[in-house]
């Protein structure tokens, strides 16, 4: 069995460690944030300092498909999210029955178990903390590579760390959006690996509420919709609190007053399905976030690794814009291909390892974040189009039965029901719409809006404008 260092425990890293510990390699965790995670909920929500994360007091949920995974593999940590006060909820009867036709069998895979960040991060990081074989250190940085020339690419041996080297047979780079091990591929002599990356192209801006009754606001629509110049997002969270967030092109400089409170509301009033989701006690301003990057890195060029004895998961293989909330469901998908091939291949031949691992992550990740890519593009260019006054319609039939989906499934539970499959990553929209059946479905919803209802960019920007008046 190996000695594996996984840097960062953040979420994906904490899920990495545990199904490796399983399996009974000796897993240490290196993290650079030094505080460990309070014991009560509100404690994290509050005090727990994670600048390591910059997202980590914006809105999440978890997905379906993270709580299926975590179903199957790591139940514990559903334990200790619900002990936590995690929220069960589910993601297709967001909608309203009028919708979904009501509770049907097989309904309950779009379950979820979800919390705000913080609270989420905490009970995995007890559950780590708990687990035989993951040990945790906090308050110590990766600043470095070490590496050996192994003839062809380098091999890294082990990291360097505020607090001295520390060697493993296997480094599992689990930093995050801010991983830096291109640099310190290249610091090492090696060649760093191929990166794309590029501005997503969108901002957040978000706010946390809380009912005295615990109570979710009735459902009137999914969770996230679509309006020509916003995403409206609502989330239920954990201990009767939830989440309300307008996402917005981050070139859209009529919207940057957003961070306003009282023209965020008054925006969000804009909207029949979020606007009740703000009638309670706000427990936080207007949380803004961009300079969001899409990326994603490549080990592996033309057939031959790039470097040996290292691997990366989750946010630091590959990031996009979060609207979609696949983060942490492809954060744990991955944690898997990894704990498979390491049990298919382990770590005496470290090239097939980093081979086998780059194919098997194109092949069962890379799917869902090339859909995740594409429907982005696409929003993008539309929202961007909306704020110029033009409309967006590109020559995609993609496109084009993407949006019949999203007006269709306000129409038909069945195709409420396939776009709760894509939204829940329990399917790509190429396998989800693969039956001639459904196609024949969405064809009465071709060239149909699926915008949500709501003020459109003329109102919108009126309102921003008469409340940041108001508000100056
Ligand atoms: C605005 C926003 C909203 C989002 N909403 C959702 C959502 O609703 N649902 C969802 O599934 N996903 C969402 N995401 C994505 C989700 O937050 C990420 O996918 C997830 O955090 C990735 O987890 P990770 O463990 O890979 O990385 P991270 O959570 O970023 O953790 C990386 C860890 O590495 C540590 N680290 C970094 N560098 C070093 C170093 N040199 N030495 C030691 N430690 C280091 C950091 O401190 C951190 O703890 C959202 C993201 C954003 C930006």
């Amino acid at each position: 069995m190996a000695q594996i260092l996984v840097l960062g425990a953040g979420v994906t890293g904490l899920t990495t460690a545990m199904l490796l510990a399983r399996d009974g390699h000796d897993v240490t965790v290196l993290e650079r944030d030094p505080t460990s995670a309070p014991t009560r909920s509100e404690a994290a929500w509050t005090s727990w300092a994670r600048d390591g994360v910059a997202q980590f007091r914006q809105l999440h949920v978890m997905l379906p498909r993270w709580r299926a995974v975590m179903a199957a593999e790591l139940p514990e940590v559903l334990d200790a999210l619900r002990a936590a006060g995690g929220r069960a909820a589910n993601a297709l009867h967001a909608r309203p029955v009028a919708q979904t036709g009501g509770w049907q069998r097989g309904d309950e895979r779009f379950d979820v178990l979800t919390a705000r960040r913080p609270v989420l991060e905490a009970a995995v990081a007890a559950t780590a903390q708990a687990s035989a074989g993951v040990a945790v250190r906090r308050g110590v940085r990766v600043m470095g590579l070490l590496t050996v020339d192994s003839g062809v690419v380098p091999r890294v041996m082990g990291v360097r760390t505020g607090a001295g080297e520390i060697t493993a047979d296997l480094v599992v780079d689990a930093g995050g959006r801010r991983s830096v091990v291109d640099r310190w591929m290249a610091e090492a002599g090696g060649q760093p690996p191929r990166e794309e990356r590029a501005d997503s192209g969108f901002a957040y801006y978000s706010r946390h509420y809380r009912a005295a009754d615990g109570r979710l606001p009735d459902g009137r629509d999914a969770w996230l919709t679509h309006q020509d110049s916003v995403c409206a997002i609502m989330l239920p969270a954990d201990n009767g609190t939830w989440a309300v967030g307008l996402t917005v092109a981050s070139r859209d400089r009529e919207l940057r007053a957003l961070r306003h409170v009282a023209v965020w509301e008054a925006a969000v009033r804009g909207y029949p399905a979020a606007r009740h989701w703000i009638d309670a006690e706000p427990i936080t301003d207007v949380a803004v976030m961009g300079g969001i990057d899409d990326r994603r890195r490549e080990f592996v060029l033309d057939g031959v690794p790039v470097v040996t004895g290292l691997v990366a998961v989750g946010d630091a293989w590959a990031c996009t814009n979060p609207s979609l909330g696949r983060g942490l469901s492809l954060g744990a998908m991955h944690a898997v291909v990894l704990r498979d091939v390491l049990a298919a291949v382990g770590v005496a031949d470290p090239a097939s390892l980093v081979l086998r691992f780059a194919a098997e992550t194109d092949a069962r990740v890379g799917p869902y974040l090339e859909a995740t890519l594409s429907f982005d593009r696409h929003r993008l260019a539309e929202m961007e189009a909306a704020a110029v006054g033009s409309v967006y319609r590109p020559d995609d039939p993609g496109w084009a039965m993407t949006c019949a989906l999203w007006a269709g499934a306000r129409q038909d539970p069945v195709l409420a029901r396939t776009l709760a499959t894509i939204g829940s990553v329990l399917a790509t929209p190429a396998e989800a719409v693969a039956d001639p059946v459904l196609v024949e479905r969405l064809m009465p919803h071709m060239g149909r809006t699926h915008l949500a209802p709501g003020a459109d960019r003329a109102e919108l920007v009126a309102t921003v404008r008469a409340s940041a008046r108001r508000a100056a």
